[in-house]
């Protein structure tokens, strides 16, 4: 079959997951107190501990989750003292850092929570520890402030790149959408792919900070000697927050946290000002909007700039109000969802949201299938794993693999839009289905070699799928 298609991950992050503790398959608190400690006991002092993956709604024992659905930071402090620790949420919208993370990052009780974040602090005013969005860049721009020398930042790239195209490799990605570097990664990955060290092929969205994301526009395309093995002409833009950690902006309150709407991350005027540049560079917008304020709010801008010959992308869709899901139709968007988000996040969706929300507005693939609308699948590596055959079982099964949990059945995927959504519709999502995406005469030879038909094996048999071969561009990679 033709090489697969991650249609949406991050790859230098991916890398750094691999490098760093990956928390993503932890299951109690203790557990995450217990890796950090093994790390702490062997580090460098002063040297930052990081970790990444996990996720309060997956713990067995919710004893440690003592304010507000959270733990505190007193365990990770009492075992790093001089360790500064940073432990990101799986879900990339919220932290917990530790005693010594908090005072290299200078704060206090006093410091007040940013605009579109939170510092939360329990009913006494004590830090938990824990980070919301925008606030999290308190602690990051407190671990960014150790800088690498030019050598060594390009030697972390290179790492983290090799590691995450090897381990993408295995399960047959021959081509890999980033949804997010800023211009100093894009142009050391570019780099990486002209001189051969990329194996893959890679497309790569911008994203910069909104003080410098205007700016940076024009320094798009960036593309490889070899167009079809690297291309930056994307922008992303980030509206609203994740589900999880209450940040998806909503029409309608939380179900489990009625005072809370979620957070707008952009302001409006700035999404719009970026459209109009990214239409003037002509250039495919992607921007990430998960409640359903946040993608109706999204496609009120994408109408204004209905002209738009890119191919704009809406990044995971997840809760679309019923009456918005015909726009994305009439306006040529796109709707960027990662199948598999919608199983692991299934635990705690009705929860969030109440039975009819849940049913009524949360990934409907079905529906927007049938609607006629264009539709791309990933699984937001490191968010989630990047296992490919996992997110194909939840795209046609919409059940978990632990507990059979089934996600409202009736929007399911058929295998063979399954199959497309991982192949030919991501490569017409980054505007290069006319290159790759299926085995045609004339189009770039990227195919792997399964040991068996994904059309037709059994459901249970999908996630356990083997790669035999990886091909690229006709060469043996694997
Ligand atoms: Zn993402």
């Amino acid at each position: 079959m033709p090489g697969l298609n991650e249609g949406h991950g991050h790859l230098l992050s991916f890398g750094k997951l691999l490098s760093n503790i990956n928390l993503l398959k932890t299951q109690s608190w203790e557990e995450i107190v217990d890796s950090v400690h093994q790390k702490a006991k062997t580090a460098p002092k002063g040297i930052w501990i990081e970790g990444r993956g996990w996720h309060q709604d997956k713990w067995k024992n919710s004893m440690a989750l003592k304010f507000d659905n959270y733990p505190y930071h007193d365990e990770l402090s009492k075992i790093s003292p001089e360790n500064p620790v940073v432990l990101v949420h799986a879900s990339g919208h919220a932290l917990i850092a530790n005693q010594k993370a908090m005072d290299m990052a200078k704060i206090s009780i006093e410091t007040q929570s940013p605009k579109g974040g939170r510092i939360v602090k329990d009913h006494n005013g004590k830090l938990t520890g824990v980070f919301e969005e925008n606030a999290m860049d308190l602690i990051n721009d407190a671990l960014k402030s150790v800088k690498l020398d030019e050598e060594a930042q390009k030697k972390q790239y290179e790492l983290y790149a090799s590691i995450a195209c090897n381990e993408a490799l295995k399960y047959g990605i021959t081509s890999f959408t980033d949804a997010g570097s800023r211009v100093d990664e894009i142009f050391a990955l570019r780099d990486l792919v002209d001189i051969g060290k990329i194996p893959l092929r890679l497309n790569v969205f911008l994203y910069e900070d909104k003080n410098s994301i205007l700016e940076a526009i024009p320094t798009l395309p960036i593309y490889a000697k070899n167009k079809s093995k690297f291309r930056a002409e994307s922008v992303k833009a980030y509206i609203d927050g994740a589900l999880g950690s209450y940040g998806a902006w909503l029409l309608e309150p939380y179900t489990d946290n009625p005072k809370v709407l979620g957070q707008n991350l952009m302001e409006l005027s700035l999404l719009d000002s970026i459209a109009s540049a990214c239409d003037a560079y002509n250039l495919q917008l992607c921007v990430h909007a998960i409640g359903d304020r946040a993608n109706r709010e999204i496609l009120n801008i994408y109408e204004k700039h209905q002209s738009n010959k890119k191919r704009w992308r809406i990044e995971h869709a997840q809760h679309i109000a019923p009456e918005d899901i015909t726009r994305f139709k009439q306006n040529n968007v796109i709707a960027s969802m990662q199948a598999i988000h919608c199983t692991s996040d299934a635990p705690f969706v009705q929860k969030r949201l109440g039975y009819e929300r849940a049913k009524n507005t949360s990934y409907r693939w079905r529906t927007i299938l049938d609607a006629g609308v264009r539709l791309s699948n990933g699984t937001d590596v490191p968010v989630e794993s990047i296992n490919p055959f996992e997110c194909l079982y939840a795209s046609v099964t919409r059940k978990r693999m632990d507990n059979n949990f089934e996600f409202f059945p009736e929007e399911k995927m058929t295998r063979e839009e399954a199959l497309k959504s991982y192949t030919i519709w991501n490569a017409y999502s980054s505007n290069e289905d006319h290159i790759k995406g299926s085995l045609e005469v004339g189009k770039l030879a990227d195919f792997i070699i399964l040991d068996k038909d994904l059309l037709k094996c059994k459901d249970e048999e999908i996630p356990k799928t083997k790669v035999l071969e990886v091909y690229i561009e006709g060469n043996k990679i694997i």
